[in-house]
């Protein structure tokens, strides 16, 4: 399985760089030893095995102890500095953890700090790895996800279905050297495609720090030294990147393939980027947190991207994808519905009492995503959440419909239709956001009067024009800081 074969690659690359972050560099070797010294640590401190939660920004201790904790039988939960304090204190009365690595302070659990964690797992003398305790049924991380309710969510993510999450990208992903270039933060469950297929194939994984990436200069050096071959982004971090000239062959000229997850990709970013990298390979893939990264995969062809029609692809083997109704009832190939997921990658459930849209279907342990797809010559696309729907002045409104108009209009790039709403949760207004395609020359009066004669008059946005889209800490589009100022 997974672990004994990162066990077999790190003894293997012994030499070779396994981790980059802010121009430090560890090879396997260092690596392992962060590994055993923290693995014997948790199993003198942690003897409860109680999950790890593991503060940090993306330092070298963090990815060493996610390791030393699934071998020394433990799952452990990632928590980002940009977690707000209180969000966290959340997480330990749900989990009750008895040890928190990284400077995080909380009565309910003994910290290790940064400086001592760091210390420790450089000691020299140390002892190997005696046994693996981790079982195929354990969970091996929590990733806690924002509830529609405010409150975060423990996804328990077991150790089978990691496993089987990396044999298929072992599958879809045929770059087996160089480095994989990562994105976002370890809290995010995008990560755990950079974070173990690095380890799976015993190459280099470059991380990018949130500083880094909120400094262009500084941003495009990093990506040029990184030399990565393979890179593991969210379509909105790419469309950043893009506004850049210089995000191209010539400054990445390794890179071979894109995996892409986590939101809608657009035709005009795949064009994009294929018009800036000759030959390069890109994926779409679709997932949520709850069935472990991504459950479907598609490499995104010129046609695709010419015929504006993008799919969010295939189902892994060890998965099956329903489209159904509100009844659960299964729809007809074509049709539109509810994506209902069954099979291996299908998480423990989260942690606590709440059963959330973790349900049985027809005799398997199945998630219901809330997200709206359909078939198409055996290929699954995505729509839409579901609760892109609203009401406003009684009128029941598909905000997608708003965007999916827009982008009719011809001139729009991207659109992002949201709905603000006042202290009782009612919807006050509809705001459309739009960044405008490169030579088009519209202003918001214009576009407004352009889409009312495709749209209701109640459906007709409030226009706005924007250049940038700001993101939210996982690198997705953030909708709340959109809307903060209208
Ligand atoms: P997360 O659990 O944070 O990974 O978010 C999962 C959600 O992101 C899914 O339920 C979808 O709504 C959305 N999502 C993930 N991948 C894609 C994709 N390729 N296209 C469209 N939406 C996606």
């Amino acid at each position: 399985m997974l672990l004994e074969n990162i066990l077999k690659q790190i003894k293997e690359h012994q030499e070779q760089i396994a981790y980059t972050v802010n121009s430090k560099r560890y090879t396997y070797k260092e690596f392992y030893k962060y590994v055993c010294n923290i693995y014997w640590l948790l199993l003198e401190k942690n003897n409860k095995k109680k999950p790890v939660l593991v503060y940090g920004h993306k330092d070298v201790y963090m990815k060493a102890t996610f390791l030393a904790c699934s071998l020394a039988g433990m799952a452990y939960i990632p928590v980002d500095v940009s977690f707000p304090e209180d969000r966290i204190n959340k997480i330990i009365d749900e989990v009750n953890p008895d040890l928190i690595i990284g400077n995080f302070e909380n009565k309910l659990a003994n910290t290790i700090t940064q400086t001592e964690i760091e210390e420790l797992m450089n000691k020299d003398n140390f002892k190997d790895i005696e046994k693996i305790y981790l079982k195929p049924e354990d969970v091996y991380y929590i990733i806690f996800t924002s509830g529609s309710t405010g409150i975060p969510k423990g996804v328990q993510v077991t150790y089978k279905n990691l496993d089987s999450c990396i044999n298929w990208l072992q599958k879809i992903i045929d770059v087996k050297e160089g480095t994989v270039l990562n994105q976002g933060v370890f809290s995010f469950d995008l990560t755990v495609a950079d974070l173990y297929y690095s380890l799976a194939n015993g190459i280099e994984h470059f991380v990018i720090e949130k500083q880094t990436q909120s400094d262009f200069n500084k941003l495009f050096e990093t990506l040029k030294s990184s030399n990565a071959t393979l890179a593991v982004f969210t379509p909105s971090f790419a469309d950043l990147l893009l506004l850049d000239k210089s995000f191209n062959q010539e400054t990445m000229p390794n890179l071979k393939t894109i995996l892409f997850c986590g939101e809608k990709l657009l035709a005009g970013t795949a064009k994009k980027i294929q018009e800036r990298f000759k030959n390069i390979k890109i994926i779409n893939s679709y997932g949520p947190t709850e069935c472990t990264f991504a459950i479907t995969s598609i490499e995104i062809t010129q046609k695709m991207i010419e015929e504006n029609d993008i799919p969010i692809g295939i189902a892994k083997s060890d998965v099956k994808i329903y489209i159904v109704d509100e009844n659960l009832q299964e729809q007809r190939s074509g049709e539109t519905g509810e994506i209902l997921i069954t099979g291996k990658s299908v998480a423990k459930g989260y942690i606590g009492e709440n059963k959330g849209k973790f349900i049985i279907y027809k005799g398997e342990n199945a998630y219901l995503t809330g997200d709206i797809g359909y078939f198409k010559n055996g290929k699954l696309y995505y729509v839409a959440r579901k609760d892109k729907q609203i009401k406003y002045k009684g009128y029941r409104i598909e905000l997608l419909d708003i965007e999916e108009n827009l982008y009719k209009l011809g001139y729009v790039e991207k659109a992002v239709a949201v709905a603000k709403q006042n202290k009782e949760g009612k919807v006050t207004k509809i705001i459309a956001f739009i960044k405008l395609k490169e030579n088009a020359i519209k202003n918001e009066i214009e576009i407004k009067k352009d889409i009312s004669t495709k749209l209701p008059q109640y459906m007709c946005p409030t226009i706005k024009i924007i250049e940038r889209f700001p993101l939210n800490r996982n690198g997705k589009i953030d909708e709340k800081k959109l809307t903060e100022n209208v």
